[in-house]
Formats: C-alpha cells, sequence, structure tokens
C-alpha cells in the first residue's frame, strides 16, 4: 500500500473539476497591480518611480533584506503610481499599479519552448540567479526559495522532496503542470540537486493522478537519483511535515526545528518550473499557473496569468460568475483565503480561484462543543482544536502557546470534522496571530 502520513488527517471530496482542462493562457490586464508583500519576510522595496516606462522582466522592487523577494513588472506600459491595494489578506497593503501598453519584454529572457537540458553554472550562480527571479514557493506559503534552498551549516541534506501531492480539493494547476510541462520539471529537479550537492530527488504525488505519475516514471526511468513515489490521498499530505513523513518515514520535531534538521529539502513542483525558468531562460518569475473553479461555474479551467492580473478577469475566462456564488476564495477550500472584492491582483502564491455556492457557503448555527474529541483525531499535527479554540475565545494567549498554538499549519481539519460547526480555525487563526507577534515582540528585547 503507498505510504501517507501516520497522525490525523481527513478525505474530503476532491473535486478536480478542471483537471482534464489545458493550460491557456490569460489576457493581459489593463493595469497590473503588485502588492510589495507577495512572500514571507520584509517587503520588497520600489526602485521604480511614476511615469518610469518597464518591460515585462523589469525588475520593479528590490527584496527588503534576505528573506525577502525582489519583483518583476509582467508586463510593459509605465507606472501609474504607488499606492495601497487591497490584497487576499483583506487589509489594504502598499503596491505598484502599471498601466500596460503592448507586451514587450526584457531581451536575454528566452520565451521559446525548446527544452534546455544543460546548465553550466556553478552551485553559487545558480542559487544567485534564483533570488535575482525572485522566486518563492508556489505551494501558497511564499517561503523566499533561495532561503529554503540555503539549509543552516549543522544541516545534512540529504534528500529534495518535490511536494507534487496537490491534496487540495479543487486545485488542479499543479497537476496540469506535471503532464503539460514534464521535462522542464526534471531538468528542474536536477538544478535543485546540482544547488543543494545531493544526489537523491523524491516526487510525491497523490495516487488520483495516475496520469502525472505515469508519464514522470517514464521520463525519470532512464534518469538516476529521481524517484517518482505514488502517495494514498490524504489532505493535509501537501503540508511540509506531513509530506516528509509520508516520503520518508522521518519527523520532523516541533518549531524551531525546520525540515532541515531531518535532511530534508521541500519544494512545490510549481516552484521547481519556476526555477527551471529562471535559471535556463532567464525567466524572472511573472506568471503562474491558476485554477479558476466551482461547482456552478461554466467553464472550470487552468489559467496561465500574468502577475498582477485582477481576479475579475479570470472569472470571466471562466465563464463569469454563477449568480448563487456564496463566497470567493483564493486557493483551495481547506487553507484558501476569503476575498472581499474580486479586484484582488494575482499574486505568486495564488494557486486557485473558487466559487463555492450559497447553500455551501452559508455557516449553520454553531453548538455547543460536545467533547467528542473529532477534531483532536484529526489534527495532523497532534493538537487539541478544541483547547486552542477555547484559549482563544478567553484570550488566554499563555495557555494557547503552551499548548504549541504555534505549531498549527492551518490546516482546517478540525472544523471540516466538528459536529458542533463550531468555528475552531478561526479561533486557531487569531491566537496563532496574537501568540506569534508575542513571541516576535519577547525576541525582540533579547
Ligand atoms: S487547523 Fe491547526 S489545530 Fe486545526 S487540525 Fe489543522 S493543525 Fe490542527
Ligand atoms: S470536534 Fe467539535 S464538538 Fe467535538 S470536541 Fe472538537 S470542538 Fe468539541
Amino acid at each position: 500500500m503507498a505510504n501517507t502520513f501516520k497522525i490525523g488527517g481527513v478525505h474530503p471530496e476532491p473535486n478536480k473539476l478542471s483537471a482534464g482542462s489545458r493550460i491557456v493562457n490569460a489576457p493581459l490586464p489593463k493595469q497590473a497591480v503588485f502588492p510589495l508583500s507577495q512572500h514571507i519576510g520584509a517587503p520588497a522595496v520600489p526602485c521604480v518611480s511614476k511615469g518610469d516606462s518597464v518591460l515585462v522582466g523589469t525588475r520593479i522592487a528590490d527584496a527588503g533584506g534576505f528573506m525577502s523577494a525582489p519583483i518583476h513588472s509582467s508586463v510593459s506600459g509605465k507606472v501609474a503610481k504607488i499606492d495601497t491595494v487591497l490584497d487576499a489578506s483583506g487589509f489594504r497593503k502598499p503596491a505598484i499599479f502599471i498601466d500596460v501598453e503592448g507586451d514587450s519584454w526584457e531581451p536575454g529572457i528566452d520565451r521559446t519552448d525548446t527544452l534546455s537540458l544543460l546548465c553550466s553554472l556553478t552551485q553559487q550562480e545558480v542559487l544567485d540567479c534564483i533570488r535575482e527571479a525572485g522566486i518563492v514557493g508556489m505551494g501558497g506559503a511564499c517561503f523566499p526559495t533561495h532561503v529554503k534552498l540555503s539549509p543552516p551549516k549543522d544541516c545534512r541534506i540529504d534528500v529534495l522532496i518535490v511536494n507534487a501531492v496537490e491534496c487540495e480539493p479543487y486545485l488542479t494547476a499543479d497537476h496540469r503542470l506535471m503532464l503539460e510541462h514534464p521535462d522542464e520539471i526534471i531538468v528542474g529537479v536536477r538544478i535543485l540537486l546540482k544547488v543543494l550537492g545531493i544526489d537523491r530527488a523524491v516526487i510525491g504525488i497523490e495516487e488520483n493522478k495516475p496520469d502525472a505519475i505515469q508519464l514522470l516514471r517514464s521520463k525519470t526511468s532512464m534518469v538516476s537519483g529521481i524517484e517518482i513515489m505514488p502517495l494514498r490521498m490524504k489532505y493535509p499530505q501537501g503540508g511540509e511535515k506531513q509530506l516528509i513523513e509520508a516520503v520518508t518515514g522521518r519527523q520532523v520535531p516541533p518549531p524551531p526545528a525546520l525540515p532541515a534538521n531531518v535532511g530534508c529539502v521541500v519544494q512545490n513542483v510549481g516552484t521547481v518550473f519556476a526555477v527551471y525558468e529562471a535559471v535556463q531562460k532567464r525567466k524572472p518569475l511573472i506568471e503562474r499557473i491558476v485554477t479558476v473553479t466551482g461547482k456552478g461555474v461554466k467553464n472550470p479551467c487552468n489559467l496561465r496569468v500574468r502577475l498582477g492580473t485582477p481576479v475579475s478577469q479570470l472569472i470571466e475566462m471562466a465563464g463569469g460568475m454563477p449568480e448563487d456564488t456564496g463566497k470567493l476564495i483564493s486557493g483551495g477550500p481547506m487553507m484558501g483565503r476569503p476575498l472581499l472584492d474580486d479586484s484582488v491582483p494575482v499574486v505568486k502564491g495564488t494557486s486557485g480561484i473558487l466559487m463555492i455556492p450559497e447553500s455551501e457557503a452559508a455557516r449553520l448555527e454553531e453548538r455547543n462543543c460536545i467533547r467528542c474529541a473529532k477534531c483532536v483525531q484529526a489534527c495532523p499535527m497532534g493538537l487539541e482544536p478544541y483547547l486552542l479554540a477555547t484559549a482563544s475565545a478567553a484570550q488566554d494567549w499563555e495557555c494557547a502557546e503552551e499548548n504549541w498554538i504555534m505549531s498549527c499549519i492551518e490546516c482546517g481539519c478540525c472544523q471540516s470534522t466538528c459536529p458542533s460547526r463550531r468555528p475552531l480555525l478561526d479561533w486557531v487563526r487569531l491566537a496563532k496571530n496574537r501568540v506569534g507577534g508575542i513571541i516576535r515582540a519577547r525576541n525582540a528585547k533579547k
């Protein structure tokens, strides 16, 4: 039987409505908007001003520190303003607005589809290239990739794990990428092995994507060091710690321990493709694949979207928003964020746009906890969600911290299993946010 992780997890309906839809290019927007915080870490710092002309691939913001990433324009045109924009967090954040004029690219970017197999760059040159291209984790975490590829010196890495699980219901962007760009992904894996100085990679794919498993297996049958590992379907297998356990049997200790402490580096398959494009094609991260879907959606699809494009434009491509839509989500139904507005721009971490019908979106009345412990059984991190939610409601941040709130991966398994319909994830997110702030303030004082 195929591997999976041991503790907790749930089996939501997959609803992969767009799995059979080939990737198509979304049209250019009239105006592209680039929030300066599209990654974990310090926001990027604008290096253009109002009125400046830019090309596709022009750097428009520098990294704000080591834990940060630069941003490049995905369009050609003129900088209209630097202002704030409503982003997926629901808050207004600083952003660069560019009015689109034509589609002219920076010279030096290879726009052909020709597969580029050989990489003659040194380890450091590849790492620099990845950092300069502004690549961040494209599974949604948005952790700067060059940081992940620079593990602490005392950690001996022996395996690269490629996260091609895509366990979130509805999302199919990674699945299509594997079917349509397998060769580029394999070159990307080889480049990452070179950077890490190791010779073993495992691409973990859930068993509901047999075509991708078969294709990548046939492509790697003559390549040494790359294994394709089918995994039993279980959410949240795409969580870093769950995937490491499923693939290697190793358990990452609680924070501040990292995957590197157990010899692993995990990269999303979309990130691997972006690495290929950056290193072999000199193309910075200016576009990504986005699934646009939902049960009432006319044309569930997978789109290649220039960053900065408004979500409303993608919804049009999918046939418009169904009348009975009750909730618009950026990402999947389990870990995604509800959007207040469809003008929000696509950013590096936008994996999907999901329209949920009113009948499924409406929250049913919450009832008292009946101590059934279903949330505890479902939690893949071994936490006690009912306790964390109670601590959060009572603003007892000390209790939340003592009970490992910072280990929560916000997967939503607890909430999805609660027979009393308690909004456990909301409470847990709130407490995690507050405790995270308290810990940061405490550390700053030291
Ligand atoms: S959201 Fe957090 S507390 Fe709830 S199941 Fe996931 S990891 Fe556990
Ligand atoms: S699943 Fe819901 S009802 Fe059951 S213990 Fe957890 S919070 Fe209480």
